[in-house]
């Protein structure tokens, strides 16, 4: 096949730039063009908002995807959003193709009596704050000392760490100068994160935990109650060497002498939240000692305490959400697609694709989003070769600037991204600090120098 295949990626998340990646390098029968929409100013989607600011390793995989795109073969479109900039009938008039890869922004509910009360809040939200996410509030009153966090995941973990930790621990990282005026104003001195599950049943990695004991001035209080492990337990710490090391690392702090920290993370097990209590704001959150049935289920023993509390984050999930004119499941908030190729009940949608956590739902690491992405392209090149595509009317690769600039899109190619890389490391190098983010859109926009719509 001789034309040029023109594919549409939208959302510059790892997923949409190792899916660009996989294709441009990909052994192939035909020559491609790749165009990557981004919504926002910035790529790098959870990794740049959502993986913790004192993770500077994860945070580094920036400078991967960074690299892919440096080398060239894929145009970079920030700030254009599909469904509003840019829609599904623009992309079958320019493109043979297109491949959604754009993740989870929102958090999953938690359906408890009062879960709505102010003081109330879903991690992601939080964590966009401290991640510095240009679409969210830049202030962020933390005016409790005892804050809860539902949930046994490593966001969960994130969360607790970045509440109960020191400003000065933290200013070695690109936390933006609100958030940094945000957390010295914090009146947080203890941090209860509660798990419906037993400590052999964690999700978190043994990485994350440990760490949680390495806070500075921050101690960590276990309940031996909630360690009195059973013959189950015991197999799944033998069968598992993750969960072994975790069992190594809660032994470990069970020995410690308690501690004089001037804050406190309190690790609550067996412990099911079933009501947050408050008279127009959070006091409380009514919780229920768990255990486990014959099959494994978690039940309610019907022990029940409240915990005093000012705030509380559910870290339950992150979920993604329904685009344009795409099929959605609400059920596991996904785009329903048998290996990538996205299906309008049981039959593959010509053109259309989808790769990341919009795939496979919001679970697992950057990596395994490598290889969700081979998945997705190497049936999106089957596709091509069988000539099942998208005809495009206008496949020229300059009309998508030109339709871009026709509409006042201010979008940002990867020069502007450049620049504001640039503009934020200048701003960090001022005060001693690698880099200091930019929040605003309007800043972000710019320091990059975008591209003015006409
Ligand atoms: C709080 C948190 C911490 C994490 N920490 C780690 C960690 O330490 N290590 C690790 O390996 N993994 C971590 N992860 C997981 C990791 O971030 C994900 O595996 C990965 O980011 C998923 O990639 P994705 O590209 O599918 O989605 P995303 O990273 O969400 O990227 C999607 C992109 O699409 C864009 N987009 C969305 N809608 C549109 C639209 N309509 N038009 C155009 N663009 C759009 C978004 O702006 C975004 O840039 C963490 C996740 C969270 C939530």
């Amino acid at each position: 096949m001789s034309e040029k295949i023109r594919v549409a990626v939208i959302g510059a998340g790892p997923a949409g730039i190792y899916a660009s990646d996989i294709l441009l390098k990909a052994e192939r029968d035909f020559e491609v063009s790749i165009d990557l929409f981004e919504r926002l100013p910035a790529p790098y989607g959870l990794v740049r908002y959502g993986v913790a600011p004192d993770h500077p390793r994860i945070k580094g995989v920036i400078n991967a995807l960074r690299e892919t795109l440096d080398r060239g073969g894929i145009r970079l479109f920030d700030n254009v959003d599909f469904g509003t900039d840019i829609t599904l009938d623009d992309l079958r008039a320019h493109y043979h193709a297109v491949i959604f890869a754009t993740g989870a922004i929102e958090d999953a509910p938690l359906a408890i009596p009062g879960i709505d009360l102010p003081g109330s809040f879903g991690a992601a939200r939080f964590v966009n704050w401290y991640d510095g996410h240009p679409d969210f509030p830049t202030d962020w009153a933390l005016n409790a000392d005892q804050v809860a966090v539902v949930g046994n995941g490593n966001v969960a973990l994130d969360v607790a760490r970045i509440l109960a930790k020191h400003v000065p621990d933290l200013l070695p990282t690109e936390i933006p100068a609100n958030v940094q005026a945000g957390l010295e104003a914090s009146a947080v001195t203890d941090v209860h994160v509660f798990g419906r599950r037993g400590p052999a049943d964690v999700k978190f990695t043994p990485l994350e935990l440990r760490e949680l004991g390495e806070v500075p001035d921050v101690d960590i209080v276990l309940d031996e109650r909630d360690f009195a492990y059973t013959e189950a337990d015991e197999a799944t710490f033998a069968g598992n060497n993750q969960k072994k090391v975790i069992r190594r690392i809660f032994d470990g702090w069970l020995k410690r002498e308690p501690g004089t920290a001037s804050r406190r993370i309190h690790l609550h097990f067996w412990s099911r939240p079933v009501e947050v209590l408050g008279d127009g704001h959070v006091e409380a959150l009514r919780v229920e000692r768990t255990a486990l049935d014959a099959d494994g289920h978690v039940v309610g023993t019907g022990e029940v305490t409240e915990v005093p509390i000012g705030q509380l984050y559910r870290a339950v999930g992150y979920y993604s959400s329904p685009l344009a004119q795409v099929p959605f499941d609400e059920l596991h908030g996904v785009i329903p697609n048998a290996g990538g190729r996205v299906l309008d009940g049981d039959e593959p949608v010509v053109g259309e694709y989808a790769t990341g956590w919009i795939k496979r739902g919001p679970v697992g690491l950057i990596g395994s989003t490598k290889s969700d992405a081979l998945e997705t392209v190497t049936n999106l090149i089957a596709d091509v070769d069988a000539g099942r595509t998208w005809q495009p009317q206008q496949p020229a690769e300059e009309s998508i600037p030109e339709l871009l600039r026709a509409r006042g899109v201010e979008y940002v190619e990867l020069d502007g991204w450049h620049n504001l890389d640039a503009a934020e490391r200048a701003l960090g190098e001022a005060v001693g600090r690698e880099r200091i983010k930019i929040v605003s859109r309007r800043g972000q926009l710019d320091a990059s120098g975008s591209s003015q719509g006409e």
